[in-house]
């Protein structure tokens, strides 16, 4: 497909290909957006609707609490823009989104440890100050809405007239890419089964608990506000390890997609629910981020 002359960056967010990874389940690589990550979409639609509606305007500063992606995707938008950047985001994560964020201008504030709790406390603090625009992910409903009128119709569109999807299957961070699109393929098909994934070492919405684990963009120290609201909708919530994530995660590098280990959690739970259901023959699941993003982490010297 030839590119249009004259488009901006921005408008290339989003029709990422859909593969069939594996017999059967199908992942949206979300890794090839603008800024590395699925993120992009929902940086891009809240930053459109706060002007739209008058929230941000020139001269003003977007502030935002993020486990990494968010915050690329914000600066990037920020920067397309001509808006300020501040980036809060708790510490020991991949050093390589701090310097991205940078990278476009942003100002990161590094504060709490792993999990995003005292990231979040500062971002509202700040976000309510004159000047300050705080889309906040974690509850806005501007994120479950581009899923369900933007990502989940481009899925559908991907998988074509011949195929349904059977299931969903995706980790929670803000819980906006399971519900939004959950929302989008029950509308297609009312028994597609919503599975959400979180980290066995802190499944915070399983069983409680909050505890350091390494599949980063997902489980970030809270129910967010998203999920909580709409928790009847999901049918099922499963734990994946970090070893297994990450493990999979270099199986994936091998195999030519160099992503994050929260895309091989969602392959490691879209492959068990094949398992146990192998009547599914449609599973979607996405491949969240780029593997650049965790070389010094993971990959250099691997
Ligand atoms: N994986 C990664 C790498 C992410 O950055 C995020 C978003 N924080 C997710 C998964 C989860 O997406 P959502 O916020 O829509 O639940």
């Amino acid at each position: 497909m030839a590119t249009q002359l004259g488009s901006d960056l921005l408008e290339h967010i989003g029709a990422t290909p859909l593969v069939e990874i594996e017999d059967g389940i199908f992942a949206k690589l979300e890794y090839l957006n603008p800024s590395g990550s699925i993120k992009a979409r929902i940086a891009k639609y809240m930053v459109d609707k706060a002007e739209e509606q008058g929230f941000l305007k020139p001269g003003m500063t977007i502030v935002e609490a993020s486990s990494g992606n968010t915050g690329n995707a914000l600066s990037m938008v920020a920067a397309q823009k001509g808006y300020a950047m501040v980036v809060l985001m708790p510490e020991g994560l991949s050093s390589e989104r701090v310097a991205i964020s940078k990278a476009f201008g942003a100002e990161v504030r590094e504060l709490g440890d792993f999990h995003v709790n005292t990231a979040l406390h500062e971002a509202r603090l700040l976000g309510s100050q004159p000047g300050y625009f705080c889309p906040g992910q974690f509850d806005s409903e501007l994120n479950v809405e581009e899923n369900r009128e933007v990502f989940g119709p481009e899925i559908l569109a991907d998988l074509g007239n011949d195929r349904t999807p059977d299931a969903f299957v995706m980790g929670i961070g803000t819980g906006g890419t399971l519900i939004g699109v959950g929302q989008c393929l029950h509308a297609a098909n009312p028994s597609c089964w919503l599975v959400g994934m979180e980290p066995d070492e802190s499944c915070t919405i399983l069983c409680g608990d909050v505890h350091r684990h390494k599949i980063e963009g997902i489980a970030d120290g809270f129910i967010p506000g998203i999920f909580d609201r709409h928790r009847d909708e999901v049918d099922e919530l499963v734990a994946v390890t970090s070893l297994d994530a990450i493990t999979e995660m270099y199986a994936l590098a091998r195999r030519g997609y160099l992503v994050g280990p929260s895309s091989g959690a969602n392959l490691v739970a879209a492959r068990r629910l094949k398992e146990r259901h192998p009547e599914f023959s449609t599973i979607v699941t996405v491949f969240c981020d780029e593997g650049e993003k965790y070389l010094s982490e993971y990959y250099l010297g691997s």
